[in-house]
């Protein structure tokens, strides 16, 4: 039996999915807490679901690239990050 980091209810190892970095070599969510998870991030982070499509021909990736980077810049830190990276660019000439 192994606690689910998430529910943290006892369940059977079977339960989890296999995580070979960890020491048991098993993930630390249940695979319910775990689906549950993917499912949740799928809806956050539409863009990373893009690299699936990309694969399939250059404008996807052109496409996946280009969504990759609007919600990249679109995070505060990010935005910040950036003005400083300009900020270092201009400074250097
Ligand atoms: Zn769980």
């Amino acid at each position: 039996m192994k606690k689910c980091y998430t529910c943290k209810k006892l369940k059977n190892l079977s339960e989890f999915g296999k995580n070979s970095a960890k020491d048991d070599n098993l993930q630390i969510n249940c695979k319910c807490c775990y689906n549950k998870y993917a499912r949740d991030y799928k809806k956050r982070n539409p863009d990373v679901y893009l690299r699936a499509n990309a694969k399939k021909s250059k404008e996807a990736v052109t496409e996946y690239q280009k969504a990759y980077q609007k919600i990249y810049r679109a995070r505060p830190e990010n935005k910040a990050k950036a003005k400083i990276y300009q900020k270092k660019y201009h400074e250097s000439f």
